[in-house]
């Protein structure tokens, strides 16, 4: 009842819709409300401008959809209420930069080329579209999109609701899945950009191989090539890096891989229509794509082995598989606002449990660490082998909380073995584990990540100025401010680069409207004051750097005994997570302040 009470609130402007009791009368009144509005013509007041906004707002804490773990238990903060005001509103740029003095001969010599056609480069793009600003996005795939193009596994699938895995400017009633399937999410992606006229500028298999700084003309210049292999460059004023940090595929490299008869592929890089009927397969990797898979290769396979090199925490959503119910589809289609404050509820409850849960050693931590455990215990039956291999030797949070999509039920199967450690060998036909465990295998599947923490350098080389290519620059443990900009790089922004992964709640979609609409602004400023060079000044990364190389020491991602990807290989700190609030990092992004910047 808990949203209809809301909106029949909000719509009503009587608050005593609010309280419990109520349930019976409810519909009638929401129906009749609705006829009200449907009769008089009248739009719906936004939510800030109802007189009784404040009792809608504490009534948000109401428990969470059956979409997630997580539930709310302070009040919101001010910071955080007006965060996700600004969501409710779909980030508007009137917040932070409004292009319209922009005029067209300054926008007409202007081009910014960004690479990567995924939800980070498209909403580059669309701030550019909106501005008017030429723009190019060179994607190396046949379709724009990224992640959702290029996975297409079986059980690929998103595992954030899919009502914020969507763009706050353009939520999607109809969403036919609480969590979307990847196909639905390539659907809604594909059809944002033929709403806004994006498409025409996506030129797809080009690959960029490298974009570098001229320091005379002040203009990037990337060079890229074609499918057919002819190259070609293109002189820009601004660079974006938007190739993600889950795009390039990550493959152990294990003796005997030259000698498999069998078929093998990267979950990123499926092979269309690849058969698991009847066959032996083994899969490498633990991970949220092979919880994904698994469960639908051990539908059909003769035998699936799991090889795993880190056991994982996971926790059962009800939602996650279910179609969203017809009365709430109606809700989402009909009743003005149902979407928005089904937005506002699931991030209401985000925002509230990240400090908490994520800090090393809480108390909420602790709780959360006995509840999975007896999780796990209860649904593979106290089985001690089982429990043995499977209960993570590191804390709840420090690596990625998956959903347990039938991971646990599925290994009670008799056709499923779970192998502890990575494996070690492959043969002809077969794959050897680390103690020497033999499973037969007619495909293997490398469920094995990404090149999470190289960022755009697994991708292409950027060079900036003085000829210093941007993976000297960082070293083994890439930095940017805001995760965007690094000094040096002048007019080169990244999106999800470094320290900015939402990892415990939150979608990246999230993390691709902040940098969009960041973005958007330095490139109008740079459009609007005629600026050839805007470069972070070293102080203001080094020090925005401190603060999250510090922030992270309370993270549970920062114990020494997790592996994850989200820490530099090398060194082992954490480079790709955002080690603060979403209601923070809005604030320091949602107006871009020039005074960061040195300014030619
Ligand atoms: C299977 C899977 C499921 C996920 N589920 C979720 C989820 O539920 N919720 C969530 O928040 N996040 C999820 N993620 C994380 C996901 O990566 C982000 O949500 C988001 O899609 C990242 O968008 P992006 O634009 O940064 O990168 P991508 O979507 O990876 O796009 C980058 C693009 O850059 C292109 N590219 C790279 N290099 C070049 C080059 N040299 N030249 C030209 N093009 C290039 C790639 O082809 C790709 O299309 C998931 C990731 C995976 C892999």
């Amino acid at each position: 009842m808990g949203l209809l009470q809301v909106c029949t609130a909000h719509l009503s402007g009587e608050k005593e819709w609010l309280q419990e009791g109520n349930e019976e009368k409810l519909q009638e009144k929401m129906a009749s409300v609705m006829i009200e509005y449907r009769d008089s013509g009248r739009a719906a007041v936004a939510p800030d401008a109802s007189p009784i906004f404040k009792d809608l707002v504490e009534h948000s804490d109401l428990p969470m959809p059956l979409d997630g773990f997580v539930q709310a238990s302070n009040p919101l903060t001010p910071l955080q209420l007006d965060y996700i005001m600004d969501e409710m509103r779909g980030f508007p740029d009137e917040l932070g930069g409004d292009y319209s003095d922009l005029l067209p001969e300054q926008k007409a010599n202007f081009h910014v080329s960004i690479c990567g056609s995924g939800v980070n480069g498209l909403s580059v793009a669309l701030r550019c579209q909106r501005a008017g600003i030429p723009y190019t996005v060179f994607e190396r795939d046949t379709d724009l999109s990224g992640t959702w193009h290029q996975n297409f596994y079986p059980g690929v699938r998103c595992d954030t609701p899919s009502i914020t895995y969507s763009f706050s400017s353009d939520p999607n009633p109809n969403w036919k899945k609480y969590f979307a399937d990847g196909r639905e999410v390539f659907a809604y992606i594909k059809r944002m950009c033929v709403k806004y006229g994006i498409s025409p500028n996506v030129k797809t298999e080009t690959t960029v191989e490298s974009a570098t700084w001229d320091e005379e003309s002040f203009m990037w210049e990337v060079k890229y090539h074609n499918k057919d292999g002819s190259v070609g460059t293109r002189k820009s004023n601004v660079y974006v890096g938007a190739v993600g940090q889950l795009s390039n595929p990550k493959i152990p490299n294990i003796p005997g891989q030259d000698v498999f008869k069998g078929q093998a592929c990267h979950t990123a890089r499926f092979i269309k229509d690849l058969d698991f009927t009847g066959k032996n397969v083994v899969v490498m990797g633990t991970g949220a794509t092979a919880m994904g898979i698994c469960p639908e290769i051990q539908k059909v396979a003769k035998h699936l082995t799991i090889f795993q090199g880190t056991p994982q925490w996971y926790v059962d959503i009800p939602n996650h598989k279910k179609n969203v119910t017809v009365e709430e589809q109606w809700c989402f289609t009909h009743v003005p606002f149902y979407e928005r404050w089904y937005r506002f509820q699931t991030i209401r409850h985000i925002v509230d449990f990240y400090t908490d849960v994520l800090s090393l050693q809480s108390d909420s931590n602790k709780a959360l660490h006995k509840e999975l455990t007896e999780y796990i215990k209860k649904k593979v039956n106290y089985d001690p082998e089982l429990v043995e291999k499977m209960i993570p030797p590191h804390p709840p949070i420090c690596t990625r909380m998956l959903v347990d999509n039938n991971w646990c039920t599925m290994m009670l199967e008799d056709n499923v073995t779970l192998v502890s450690g990575r494996a070690k060998e492959i043969k002809e036909n077969v794959v050897i584990g680390k103690n020497d465990e033999v499973a037969d295998a007619d495909i293997i599947i490398y469920a094995t990540g990404f090149q999470s923490t190289s960022f755009c350098t697994a991708s292409m080389k950027v060079i900036g100025k003085g000829g210093v290519a941007l993976e000297d620059d960082w070293g083994a443990e890439p930095t940017a401010y805001l995760g965007m900009t690094r000094p040096n790089f002048p007019n080169f922004f990244m999106t999800y680069g470094p320290n900015t992964n939402v990892s415990s709640g939150g979608s990246i979609i999230w993390c691709a409207e902040t940098a969009g609409r960041y973005i958007g602004q330095c490139v109008a400023a740079m459009v609007r004051d005629d600026l050839k060079e805007l470069s972070v000044k070293p102080k203001v990364h080094d020090e925005y750097n401190d603060f999250i190389t510090k922030e992270l020491k309370w993270t549970a991602w920062d114990d020494p005994g997790c592996v994850s990807w989200y820490k530099s290989g090398a060194t082992g700190k954490v480079t790709n997570n955002l080690p603060m609030g979403l209601e923070e990092f809005w604030s320091l992004t949602r107006k871009v302040n020039l005074n960061d910047f040195d300014k030619k």
